[in-house]
C-alpha cells in the first residue's frame, strides 16, 4: 500500500531512524518501506552514514583511552624504576658505610658493643626502611644484606661475629615491609579521587 510519495517517506525517515516521529508516521514509514525497495535503501544508506561515524568514534574514544592508560602505565613504570634504582643505590651506599666504615670507629669492647648492637641494627632498619619507601616490597632486600655483612666478618671480627647475620637480615625484612607497606598505603592513597 503506496499511501504516500517516496518523498515525504524520505523527509520522514531521519525522525524514523532516530525514533522521535508520531506513532502515525511511524507506522506509515513502515508500510511504505514493505513495498519501496528505493526507500529501503535510502534507510540503509542513512542507517549506515549514521552507524559508521558513531563507530569511528567510538575506536577513536577507545583508542584514546587506551592511549591514555598506557601513558599512566608507562609513567608508573618509568616512576617505578626511578624508584627502585634510587633506592638501590641509596640502600647499597648507606649498607657499606654501615657494615664497613661503623667498625672503624671500634675502638675497644665498649664501642664494638654499641657499633654491633645498636648503631649498625639501626642503620639496617632505618636503610630498609628507606629502600622500601623508595623501591615497595623487595623479597631479595634482606639476602642482599646478609651478603654484604658477611665479609665483614672476616674483615672486622672473629668467627663469633657471624651470629649478628640473623638479626640484621630479620631487621632488613622488616624494615623493607614496613617501609613497602607504607609507600602502598600512599600510593593507594594518592591515587583516591
Ligand atoms: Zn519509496
Amino acid at each position: 500500500m503506496n499511501e504516500y510519495p517516496c518523498g515525504i517517506i524520505r523527509d520522514l525517515l531521519p525522525l524514523y531512524y532516530d525514533n522521535v516521529c508520531s506513532k502515525e508516521s511511524r507506522q506509515a514509514v513502515e508500510e511504505h518501506l514493505h513495498t519501496c525497495p528505493a526507500c529501503q535503501k535510502e534507510l540503509q544508506k542513512l542507517t549506515n552514514d549514521l552507524i559508521i561515524p558513531e563507530r569511528k568514534g567510538q575506536t577513536e574514544e577507545e583508542k584514546k583511552v587506551m592511549e591514555f592508560s598506557s601513558f599512566l602505565r608507562s609513567f608508573r613504570e618509568k616512576s617505578y624504576r626511578k624508584g627502585l634504582y634510587i633506592g638501590i643505590i641509596t640502600a647499597l651506599l648507606l649498607t657499606v658505610i654501615t657494615f664497613y666504615l661503623f667498625p672503624l670507629l671500634i675502638v675497644d669492647t665498649g664501642s664494638g658493643m654499641f657499633a654491633l648492637l645498636l648503631l649498625i641494627p639501626a642503620f639496617c632498619f632505618l636503610t630498609a626502611f628507606l629502600f622500601g619507601l623508595l623501591a615497595g616490597i623487595q623479597w631479595l632486600y634482606p639476602l642482599l644484606i646478609a651478603a654484604l655483612f658477611l665479609p665483614t666478618i672476616w674483615i672486622y671480627y672473629n668467627s663469633s661475629a657471624w651470629i649478628y647475620v640473623i638479626p640484621y637480615t630479620i631487621l632488613a625484612l622488616v624494615g623493607n615491609l614496613t617501609g613497602g607497606l607504607i609507600r602502598k598505603f600512599v600510593l593507594k592513597h594518592k591515587n583516591r579521587p
